[in-house]
């Protein structure tokens, strides 16, 4: 079968960088073309440069940063909140883009573009609450306070899962804290990020506060460490590159946010409304086809509810629509690129070697003749040998494993080098408090699939990252602590 023609991109009207309030070409002329996951054709060119773009971008975000510094948080705000009010205006037309460049459908879409109005609108207030500290001295001639003051210019690098989400949970907190930034978005899913700059013009945000430049990741992360103008380096993707960028920061001794890989645990109790969380279960791990860095990706289910759990999260699955993310109804969506989906059946095939067996699902769509369409997948059977419980999958795979004691699920879920995030299903008050407490991740749903919201800290422990968004973390995250000391005339 072959998928229905995708509708024609109306939004952005622009397909180039935006370096100091002018749109712009890449200094060598390069484009690149973008691919719709769902028919492999070319949505759109964009102009795709490297480290020389990055270099005139820090420029101009530099050359920014007194002006947008001075200005008070209320004035930052009222640039902020126009923002998120725009975006909720053009939801549909971005949301319609955001599918037909990263996949994902229409409904999973929009609520990524309200998603990011709303943490414009957080920080928008938050940037308000930069409060400092009266700080009580020890002798009478002094005074102490403890003020915020703005890291400078930030380079920001983010992934391709929440193309318009990311860049914005950096963007919008540096902006309100007093920062400038230089953003580069996923090279496949620039045109959404295009679109937020639009309405970055619209709103009329000064030249040079905010600039967008597409290309090069390497080159222009290299650029981001080598000038001092830059304060801090904000990057959002898998942990192999955070780990080379935590080495390259070393020089320059530069600023780090790291928001990095997951894998996470769900665990579901014997207490358990077991009909309610298989469905529960099924949301959070084929939201985005499993492409989100806090998906459940290790299903530890109580052996008493694991038959019922079972028939019910198969069933479930097996009623999701898997199509092109523009059609009505459809629930799943293409994966994102041929890699990744070559990685879920590598992993597949590595489980079915080792004895996982299949229960719905198990590979590529034979369904379409063009794009990376690959079915929803449960397996049981599994044990911790297997890849897909050591590495991090972030595919449409759901992998569940019995257990029976509480201390031993906990060192399971705990035993690996990720710490992102981590579900609990229970009714029970001293177990949910145990897990909450036992746990080691940094972003823990208890009864809930779906824990991220705008008000609430976002981040990893261990190697899932460094520093928290959103938040009042994520504003902190944009700002240096000054002590100051003053002696007073006698
Ligand atoms: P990735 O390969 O690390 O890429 C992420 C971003 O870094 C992309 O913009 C990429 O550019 C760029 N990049 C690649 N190599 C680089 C280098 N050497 N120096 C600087 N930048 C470089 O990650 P991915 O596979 O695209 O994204 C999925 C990963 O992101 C998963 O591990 C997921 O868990 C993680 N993630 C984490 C969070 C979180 O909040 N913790 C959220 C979403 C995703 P290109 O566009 O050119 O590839």
């Amino acid at each position: 079968m072959s998928t229905a023609t995708a509708p024609k991109l109306t939004c952005p009207t622009r397909t180039q960088m935006f370096i100091g309030g002018s749109w712009c070409d890449a200094a060598e002329g390069g484009r690149l073309a973008v691919i719709n996951p769902a028919d492999e054709s070319t949505i759109a060119e964009v102009a795709f440069g490297g480290r020389a773009d990055a270099e005139r971008a820090i420029d101009a975000a530099a050359k920014a940063l007194p002006g947008w510094r001075a200005k008070t948080a209320y004035e930052r705000a009222e640039f902020l909140n126009r923002t998120a009010d725009l975006l909720r205006e053009r939801a549909d037309a971005i949301a319609r883009t955001l599918t037909l460049e990263q996949g994902k459908p229409v409904p999973e879409a929009r609520a990524e573009v309200l998603h990011t109005a709303a943490t414009f609108d957080w920080f928008a207030e938050e940037g308000k609450r930069a409060y400092g500290r009266i700080i009580p001295p020890t002798m009478a001639n002094k005074r102490h306070f403890a003020i915020s003051h703005p890291v400078g210019v930030v380079g920001t690098i983010t992934p391709w899962n929440f193309p318009l989400t990311l860049p914005s949970r950096k963007l919008a907190p540096a902006l309100a804290a007093g920062c400038t930034v230089v953003s580069r978005p996923a090279d496949q899913t620039p045109l959404c990020v295009v679109a937020l700059f639009e309405v970055l013009e619209e709103v009329g945000l000064p030249p040079g506060v905010a600039n967008l430049v597409m290309g090069d990741a390497p080159g222009i992360a290299d650029a981001f460490f080598a000038r001092p103008e830059i304060g801090k380096v904000s990057f959002t993707g898998s942990t192999r590159v955070g780990k080379d960028l935590i080495r390259k920061s070393a020089d320059g001794v530069k600023r780090l946010s790291l928001e990095l890989g997951g894998h996470a645990p769900l665990i579901v109790f014997e207490d358990a409304d077991v009909e309610q969380v298989a469905k529960a279960a099924v949301l959070g791990k084929f939201r985005n086809n499993g492409q989100v860095c806090i998906a459940p990706s290790r299903f530890y289910i109580h052996e008493k509810l694991s038959k019922q759990f079972t028939e019910v999260a198969v069933e479930e699955t097996k009623r999701l629509k898997l199509g092109p993310g523009w059609e009505d109804g459809v629930t799943v969506g293409p994966m994102f690129a041929e890699q990744g989906l070559a990685k879920a059946i590598e992993l597949i095939d590595d489980a079915k070697a080792r004895g996982a067996s299949i229960l719905a699902g198990g590979g590529k769509s034979s369904r379409f003749d063009k794009g990376y369409f690959f079915e929803p997948t449960i397996l049981h059977n599994v044990d911790g040998s297997m890849r897909l419980m050591t590495e991090e999958p972030f595919s449409p795979v759901m992998p569940l494993v019995d257990f029976s004691k509480v201390d031993e699920v906990i060192h399971a879920a705990n035993d690996t080098p990720y710490g992102l995030a981590a579900y609990v299903f229970t009714n029970d008050l001293t177990i949910a408090t145990r897990m909450a407490e036992g746990l080691e991740a940094g972003i823990i749903g208890i009864n809930d699939p779906v824990p991220a919201t705008p008000q609430a800290p976002f981040g990893g422990m261990k190697q899932s990252g460094l520093g928290r968004e959103l938040g009042i973390e994520g504003l902190e995250a944009y700002l240096e602590t000054k002590s100051v000391s003053i002696g007073l005339r006698g």
